[in-house]
């Protein structure tokens, strides 16, 4: 009640009202969101409810390949908005189709399932493998990331993110990347694999590339047992490393491919390409999705993989060797890491207050583990806009 207190006596102790809710205590809880809202976005800068601008090195987490609102994506899912949503999986649809001849034609003949995530991509390719060789057993590598849901979760080799989600898949294990000897170990014959899952890059796990006889010898061993060899490349592939996918650069040819983020340039869709020697591991009624292949998502989709030529790819291919040099001379940098546009520089002091304060001068920036900061621009940045990045960079590194 208010207006009660008595003139003149000592205020009594008030308990300290709780803030009212708000829109975000609607939310879930489970990410530590930064406290900003962003509302726009062009090219490679996004504008916050302040109007306040930013550079983003950041692209969604390796998702806007192409910038924010590149004309000829926004402009295949506005038509196809206008056209037709949804018709669901029970029909052929002409952008699905469309998408998988494009990614077809880039992986030799590959089929494509779609889904909607990196994680579904990656749950895809686990049931493909145990059906295709009727086998249980995967192998993983530690620091590896594949995703949140209970399959992609228990093939990720990072333990921190199991606790309280068991009990996980049965029959995962998990080695060192690059070791070579532990991958003989694991994927031994008669071992009963069905699936090597890789990343080319470890993103989340703190941007470790995989050397070029580590990889080969992936595609070996696994073949050599008739396990399937899965490359993740949600985060690495669709240009991001200077060439289409990431595993081109280890020479590489793996039996199933996943793509997700980039691939719809922040629509949400996702893919396994299962290639030529590998078909034939499902049939209809073993796996779907309602939304998988969507028709806008699937569009946008179609207009990404066609923009990504030679051109770009040399853009990647520079502008990340200029990021490696100048990031190599910032100070508290240890090592530089990663190729083309996914990138992790080691500091010598913890990444949080680094990210922070990169924000606060008009960068966004991630991080990768506890001391790896890491970019993944637009694949279309500019020269200037990789110098106006360091700048701000060395600003804050030198405190
Ligand atoms: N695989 C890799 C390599 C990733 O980096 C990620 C996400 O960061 C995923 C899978 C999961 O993708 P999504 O968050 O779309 O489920």
């Amino acid at each position: 009640m208010t207006g009660s207190a008595t003139p003149g006596a000592a205020p009594e102790p008030r308990e300290e009202a709780a803030p009212p809710a708000g829109p975000r205590d609607r939310v879930l809880p489970t990410y530590a969101r930064a406290e900003v809202t962003i509302v726009r976005g062009e090219g490679c800068r996004v504008w916050d409810d302040a109007g306040r601008s930013y550079l983003d090195f950041v692209a969604g987490i390796a998702v806007v390949g192409l910038g924010h609102g590149h004309p000829r994506v926004t402009e295949a899912a506005r038509a196809q908005l206008d056209r037709l949503w949804h018709a669901s999986n029970l029909y052929w649809t002409e952008p699905m189709l469309r998408l998988a001849t494009l990614l077809s034609a880039r992986l030799g003949g590959a089929q494509a399932f779609f889904c909607n995530s990196g994680a579904e991509a990656n749950e895809a390719a686990l049931k493909y493998a145990r059906k295709a060789t009727g086998r249980p057993r995967i192998v993983a590598l530690e620091g590896g990331f594949h995703g949140r849901t209970l399959g992609a979760l228990s093939a990720t080799g990072q333990p921190g993110k199991w606790e309280g989600f068991g009990p996980l898949l049965p029959g995962v294990a998990f080695v060192p990347p690059n070791d070579v000897e532990a991958l003989e170990a694991a994927v031994s014959p008669g071992g009963d694999v069905a699936l090597v899952l890789i990343e080319p890059i470890l993103g989340e796990g703190g941007v470790i590339a995989l050397d070029e006889p580590f990889a080969r010898a992936a595609g070996e061993i696994a073949r050599e047992v008739g396990a399937l060899l899965c490359v993740d490349e949600v985060q690495a592939g669709m240009g991001r490393t200077g060439t289409f996918f990431a595993h081109e650069g280890l020479g590489l040819e793996p039996d199933l491919v996943t793509l997700a983020k980039g691939l719809g340039n922040g629509l949400p869709i996702g893919a396994l390409l299962v290639a030529d020697r590998a078909a034939g591991g499902l049939a209809p009624g073993d796996h779907g999705s309602t939304f998988g292949g969507n028709p806008v998502a699937a569009a946008a989709a179609c207009a990404v993989v066609e923009s990504i030529d030679d051109g770009l790819l040399a853009n990647v291919r520079e502008r990340g060797a200029r990021l490696v040099a100048g990031l190599g001379r910032l100070p508290g940098v240890l090592d530089v890491r990663g190729r083309g546009l996914l990138l992790g520089a080691v500091l010598d002091r913890e990444v949080g207050p680094v990210v922070d304060a990169c924000r606060d001068r008009g960068l966004l920036v991630l991080s990768a583990g506890p001391d790896v900061l890491r970019l993944t621009p637009p694949l279309v940045v500019s020269a200037e806009e990789v110098e106006e990045a360091l700048d701000i960079l060395a600003a804050t590194l030198s405190r």
